[in-house]
């Protein structure tokens, strides 16, 4: 690696977005030495308050995209929903865009999303595009019912989303939606949710954290546990599945790969079904802060730098308990009573207003075990109820 294509300490990274990830983002550049910008429509944001400077304006404002471009070295971004030209008019400015804006397209965008794996000959959960009533009831008769219909696009955690449970369920479930452009999914009976966090370099290098396991609570990532508890097999495989998507994709940057993980009732067979990119550090990777060699957000500051990836190894078995909004119903949560346990880390994010079902933070909780971390874990998380 010749030292005149990395971006060295000392110089500037942009990112679009202003949130939980782009703090965690800009607290490890701060700690190797680099300055950071940031972009969005917010002001006194999360990752704002942590960075050099906070640029408060609309996406679609690009002449103020423009000059923030010409003031940073390499731009990123925390927030896939940006739209694509914003991506573009950096490129344009001859300053380096990790990952691309083809990255971004492809995965604000359920249906693109799914078309992109589904060609790459990648696992996907069966789906149909859906752009009218009449395409939706012929998806249900060809996929049937339980499925899913997700607005194509600005879909997280859930919202966009409704359940059907038989073809009846069609004309409800349009209207529900607004009669946007969706997809139709099968629901899958999983036995658990998994995710790989990897990282691919300017000169193709790859890391990974593993595989994580994930279990959500209305829609909302709820615990991480790591490592996931399945077999070695499933997890090798699930490495190799990111790996092809950042390939395929031609990633610089961090990836999260979200993953149904299905057994044969017959034949106990494990397979593994993507269900979600997120071209980006990722909320089941928080954990690696505090319980691997090297965090994501430290990976992404590496990767979109061109400086060689970080060791991923995994010091002690970690679980990572998200707080949200609801938790401050009754007033503060009571913080000293979850640190308690000097095995808990907390991470806030700064967020002014606690709305219930926003992140506010999370806790990780490092043990022997992932049982014991995670009993920790929770332990920690009522405890701040107390
Ligand atoms: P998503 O926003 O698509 O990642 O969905 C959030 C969560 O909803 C997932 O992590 C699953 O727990 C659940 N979910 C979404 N799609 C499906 C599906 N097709 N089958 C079963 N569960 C699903």
């Amino acid at each position: 690696m010749t030292m005149t294509n990395v971006i060295l300490p000392g110089s500037t990274i942009g990112v679009f977005g202003s949130g939980q990830l782009g703090r965690m983002l800009a607290l490890a550049a701060r700690a190797m030495g680099y300055r950071i910008h940031t972009f969005s429509p917010d002001r006194d944001s999360p990752t704002g308050q942590v960075a050099d400077r906070e640029i408060s304006a609309p996406y679609a404002d690009l002449d103020a995209v423009r000059a923030f471009v010409r003031t940073v070295d390499v731009v990123t971004f925390e927030f896939e929903n940006v739209a694509a030209n914003v991506a573009e008019i950096a490129q344009a400015s001859g300053v380096p865009v990790r990952p691309g804006g083809w990255v971004l397209h492809t995965a604000q965008n359920r249906r693109r999303e799914k078309e992109f794996l589904a060609q790459a000959g990648l696992p996907v959960t069966p789906f149909a595009a859906v752009d009218s009533l009449e395409a939706l009831r012929s998806a249900v008769a060809r996929l049937g019912c339980p499925a899913v219909l997700k607005t194509a696009a600005f879909g997280y955690d859930g919202k966009g989303q409704v359940r059907l449970h038989g073809p009846d369920d069609a004309p409800e479930a349009w209207a529900a939606l607004g009669g946007q452009p969706a997809i139709l999914e099968t629901f899958v009976p999983f036995v658990c949710e998994i995710s790989v966090v990897a990282a691919r370099g300017v000169d193709g290098a790859f890391a990974h954290f593993g595989a994580i396991e994930n279990i959500h609570r209305h829609h909302i990532l709820d615990l991480s546990i790591a490592p996931a508890r399945v077999s070695p097999a499933v997890a090798a495989r699930a490495v190799e599945l990111a790996r092809a998507v950042m390939e395929k994709l031609d990633v610089i940057g961090v990836l999260c790969v979200e993953f149904f993980v299905t057994k044969d009732e017959v034949t106990g067979d494990e397979r593994l079904l993507i269900n979600e990119l997120a071209p980006r550090p990722h909320n089941s990777g928080h954990l690696t802060i505090d319980a691997m060699m090297t965090s994501q957000f430290e990976q992404q500051l590496r990767a979109v730098c061109g400086l060689p990836l970080g060791d991923t190894t995994q010091l002690r078995p970690a679980v990572m308990a998200n707080l949200l909004g609801d938790l401050w119903a009754d007033g503060e949560p009571n913080w000293p009573a979850a640190l308690a346990c000097g095995a808990v880390k907390l991470h806030l994010y700064g967020k002014a207003e606690a709305r219930p079902g926003r992140k506010m933070g999370h806790l990780t909780a490092l043990g022997e075990t992932v049982e014991e971390a995670r009993r920790t874990a929770e332990a920690a998380r009522r405890a701040l109820a107390a």
